[in-house]
């Protein structure tokens, strides 16, 4: 069996605290993210495993830091990875909210 999928948690903060959460993600853990070289790194080494083509972006809550989040998807699709984006979209409540947030 071939891994073709890497999930690559961001960070174990989430602005939600669910009792379900597999991670047990907490607004505590927040400012602990994964550094942009750190993430670097993991595309890079993932790019030499040829079964990969699919990268996920998690968390926690990854949309809490969208400098990090760009950064991992632009870098990701730059290097032809397909990405997702699993996030429990706070940032959605309304229409308009959802398509300003994912324009900016
Ligand atoms: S990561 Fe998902 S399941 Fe976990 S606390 Fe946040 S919203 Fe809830």
């Amino acid at each position: 069996m071939l891994i073709k999928t890497i999930r690559n948690s961001l960070l174990i903060g989430c602005n939600f605290e669910c009792q379900h959460c597999s991670v047990n993600a907490s607004p505590r853990l927040i400012p602990e993210v994964l550094p942009i070289d750190v993430l670097k790194k993991v595309i890079n080494e993932t790019y030499y495993v040829p079964s990969i083509h699919v990268i996920v972006f998690t968390g926690g809550e990854p949309t809490l830091h969208p400098k990090h989040l760009r950064f991992g998807i632009k870098y990701a699709s730059e290097k032809g990875f397909i990405t997702r984006l699993v996030t429990n979209a706070w940032w959605a409540r309304t229409y308009d909210r959802a398509k300003e947030s994912l324009v900016s």
